[in-house]
């Protein structure tokens, strides 16, 4: 069996999900779990917090329907609320509180001929510019709203930080500050955080918060490990070498033999490439961990393949375990040197290298 493969440990996500619970004690906390949970299996993942967590957080319909037919009960918030005004029934009869940001979602929700009343949030735009209701519109929208037998009174009013991730901005107080002062009239519960909110601005925490990667044990205010809250790394992304070469100065590797050694080198291929997910943009001098020994990758990545320079590694041999990511080194490191970040990483994950899961 190839040896490239994610292993997921479940334990780990639970007790980042403590950490987010210890840093907001006033706080509930929607796990967020869109996107194949950031590339970790979602019903997998739903299952390990089922227990733990108030309800959960998807982008879509389509994410809360697969949950719920795999037998996940707590209420799901779906992020982008309804797409089709039949929306509105399905989310009442299983219990998809609906994240609305526009008019026509809305309206949808007052003219449903529904089984029942639906839980809305109310998106607000605070400055992000991308999605949710101005704050001009929210006078009429919530008078409309709040008396609605359509909807469950327990109205919700959120927004999205633009800047939580960048320690120095304004941005995320003045967001703080205009939604607190949206919502003040009505009294309704708040939920303004992510994790870059929950972990470094307080005043961010609200009724509800919506954690993400940080579940998975990254801290999006970093670049390179550090302590991060005792965050854990859910997902080890491993392989084997698989091949070593040796080359003389002037020999070149990979395609278009970009990388050229200056030395005799000693270079090892290891059993991943783009195809798994690992980002193709990453160059050479990317961190890789050979026998827990950190190596520069060089050349560039395959679809199936990917070369470390191994010349200082003396005992490296084929067969040897490869790290590319997780406990021993951070996937927004990896990420940070590909010029991405490490959500697109886990998110971009293809499934190729199978999904194996610890307790
Ligand atoms: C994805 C998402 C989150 C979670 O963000 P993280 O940075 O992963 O914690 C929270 N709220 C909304 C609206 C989202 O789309």
């Amino acid at each position: 069996m190839r040896p490239t493969l994610a292993t997921v440990q479940l334990d780990a996500i639970v007790h980042n999900y403590h950490v987010a619970e210890r840093l907001t004690p006033a706080s509930q906390n929607i796990a967020v779990i869109k996107a194949n949970a950031y590339g970790h299996g979602m019903v997998k993942v739903a299952q390990a917090l089922e227990s733990s967590v108030p309800a959960f957080a998807v982008a879509f319909m389509d994410e809360a329907i697969q949950l719920r037919e795999a037998g996940i009960s707590r209420p799901i918030l779906v992020m982008q609320g309804a797409s089709h005004a039949s929306d509105i029934a399905e989310a009442a009869a299983n219990d998809f509180w609906l994240m609305h940001h526009d008019q026509q979602q809305t309206d949808w929700v007052l003219s449903a001929k529904s089984s029942g009343p639906v839980t809305v949030w109310l998106k607000v735009d605070t400055g992000m510019h991308r999605l949710g209701l101005e704050p001009a519109l929210l006078d009429q929208i919530c008078a409309e709203l709040l008396t609605s037998p359509n909807v469950r009174q327990e109205v919700v009013m959120c927004t999205h930080l633009a800047c939580a991730a960048d320690l120095d901005s304004p941005m995320t107080g003045q967001q703080v500050k205009t939604l607190r002062s949206c919502a003040g009239q009505y009294k309704l519960a708040l939920s303004i955080a992510n994790s870059a909110g929950i972990l470094c601005w307080p005043e961010s925490h609200a009724e509800w918060n919506r954690p993400g990667y940080m579940l998975y044990g990254n801290d999006p205010t970093r670049s390179i490990d550090g302590d991060s809250f005792g965050l854990i790394p859910a997902m080890t992304m491993q392989s084997e070498v698989v091949a070593i070469r040796y080359l003389e100065p002037g020999d070149g590797v990979g395609y278009g033999l970009d990388w050229v050694a200056k030395r005799p080198s000693k270079i090892g291929t290891i059993a991943i490439g783009y195809g798994d997910g690992y980002p193709r943009h990453a160059p050479s001098g990317t961190p890789v961990l050979v026998n827990g020994q950190r190596v520069p990758l060089v050349g560039r990545v395959s679809m199936d393949s990917i070369t470390v320079d191994l010349t200082e590694l003396e005992n490296a041999e084929t067969g040897d375990p490869v790290e590319l990511w997780g406990r021993g080194l951070s996937v927004n490191e990896v990420a940070s040197a590909a010029g991405t970040i490490g959500y697109e990483i886990l998110a971009s994950l293809t499934g190729r290298a199978p999904l194996v899961y610890s307790s």
